[in-house]
């Protein structure tokens, strides 16, 4: 297990006096809270929430979501609550650890409907309502991927497909890439297990062959950039991802030597003409090939990503592919949450993008400006950066339960009346009252996010009530609703 210390080492710049005693605090009131705890790996329960602040740190995230981290299973795992973690660390960091043990309540269930799924993920996003939640969860989910080998196999797979079925596109809007990319092949080793090692198998002889070129490329652009005097942060042969392997594997039918990419050498520079200098440096050094240059920095993918990418004809005339950028560019590529947000190529997200006002937009644009400004300047993010990053796509929807696990997508304000509509005509027409949680409510209480909403019916009940008109929400509740008093008025 991590020290503290070696834990507060892992970011790159130090906290200051005040968040290492913050984050001291923390680390030691929840090593006490988990004490004699063991995690099914049979090391004592404190190693996962270590690393999962650990994860998080190297996100750059600010001490608030460390300490949130640090503490995000205690009021669900141990004797003490949220109302303690509150005394002792304050509204902001209960108000994390409450949104973790709240979403941590969603369940995938089985499904497979593609729907649904994604009804689920907005739903997930809607509860966490602010980032850093959403941020720890997925850091949490990499920690119990890493350890998922100790359940039985119908638990691992059911974690896995959650895991790939919500937590990888999530991560992938949010762009964080390099988690995103280790929770695919953690999921993807339990969920084709034959698949997994027969792509690991071809990707490390794949990369065993090459890697003599790929060093011997990189010596000598080393080299080569010296004399043009740039200054190179980072040079690197490209880490494998076996999944994104696998799925290029199906597209080429399986044929490694048309996966050009496979290793691909990465060289950071410190400004964007930097960037192009060194694509022509790369070029005059080595041969392109022809139509595989590619400029994601004058127009970059939908997701954000930036970069300049090149194959060329490397060391005795071998196919490798050079990635050119900058570090902003590639902290983005990996960490960047903002820049992806706003520019998410997913189409449904994208819809909910524009159907809102043009201004939020562009304050939401302010951000990604204020991202790049704050890593230049800090090379961290604070928490009032994070703290700001609200999740607000979801104002106006809120997202209810059936008592089976259906999630049912209703504008802000709905009522059970609505819900019930929402599922079936005679449902609505029969409705005769509503439980929300277990509780009886009356019909026009304001369903709140992750609600669990059970109607009762009477079967005998000929029409719905008039009044409902006052408070149904939905256009389709108030029709139906119409519809059913005018058709049992015509039968007197
Ligand atoms: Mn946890």
């Amino acid at each position: 297990m991590l020290s503290l210390k070696e834990l507060l080492a892992v970011r790159q710049k130090p906290y200051d006096e005040k968040r290492v005693a913050f984050i001291s605090k923390a680390y030691y009131f929840a090593q006490k809270a988990h004490e004699g705890q063991k995690r099914m790996t049979g090391e004592p329960y404190f190693v996962h929430p270590v690393e999962t602040a650990k994860t998080l740190i190297k996100m750059g995230l600010g001490s608030n979501s460390i300490v949130a981290a640090l503490l995000h299973d205690v009021p669900e795992d141990t004797d003490l609550t949220l109302e303690d973690v509150k005394k002792e660390f304050g509204k902001e960091v209960a108000f994390i650890v409450e949104g973790i043990t709240k979403v941590g309540q969603i369940r995938l269930r089985g499904a497979t409907d593609e729907i649904y799924l994604e009804n689920l993920r907005k739903m997930f996003l809607a509860m966490a309502a602010d980032i850093r939640v959403v941020l720890i969860k997925i850091a949490d989910r990499l920690d119990n991927m890493k350890t998922l080998q100790v359940h039985s196999r119908v638990k691992q797979i059911s974690i896995a497909n959650e895991t790939m079925e919500v937590f990888v596109p999530i991560a992938n809007r949010l762009g964080v890439g390099e988690i995103k990319n280790q929770l695919e092949d953690l999921a993807f080793k339990y969920l084709k297990p034959v698949e997994y090692k027969d792509t690991v198998r071809r990707s490390e002889e794949a990369l065993n062959v090459r890697a003599k070129y790929t060093k011997r490329a990189i010596k000598e652009l080393q080299k080569a950039l010296k004399q043009e005097k740039i200054e190179i942060l980072n040079i690197v042969g490209r880490a494998k991802h076996y999944y994104r392997f696998y799925q290029k594997l199906l597209k080429h039918e399986m044929q490694v030597a048309e996966i050009y990419d496979l290793s691909a050498i990465r060289i950071i520079v410190p400004t964007v003409e930097d960037c192009y200098r060194v694509l022509g440096i790369v070029h005059q050094q080595y041969n392109p090939m022809i139509g595989r240059i590619k400029d994601y920095i004058s127009l970059p993918k939908p997701n954000g990503y930036k970069s300049l990418h090149t194959t060329i004809f490397g060391p005795e005339g071998k196919i490798l592919e050079v990635q050119i950028r900058t570090r902003e560019m590639d902290y983005e590529a990996e960490y960047g949450i903002a820049a992806h947000w706003v520019y998410s190529g997913d189409r449904s997200f994208k819809d909910m993008l524009f159907r809102r006002k043009k201004e939020e937009l562009n304050k939401q644009l302010d951000w990604v400006k204020q991202l790049r400004s704050w890593h230049e300047e800090t090379g961290g993010l604070s928490d009032d950066f994070w703290g700001s990053l609200k999740i607000d796509f979801f104002k106006n929807h809120i997202f209810a339960f059936t008592p089976l696990g259906d999630v049912i997508d209703l504008p802000e304000g709905a009522t059970p009346v609505d819900f019930a509509y929402a599922i079936h005509t005679e449902m609505g027409d029969t409705l005769s009252g509503a439980k929300i949680n277990q509780r009886i409510v009356s019909l026009d209480y304001a369903i709140r996010n992750g609600d669990v909403v059970e109607l009762i019916t009477e079967k005998k009940k000929k029409a719905p009530n008039e009044d409902w008109l006052k408070f149904a929400k939905t256009t389709h509740a108030r029709s139906k609703i119409k519809q059913a008093l005018r058709k049992n008025r015509s039968n007197f």
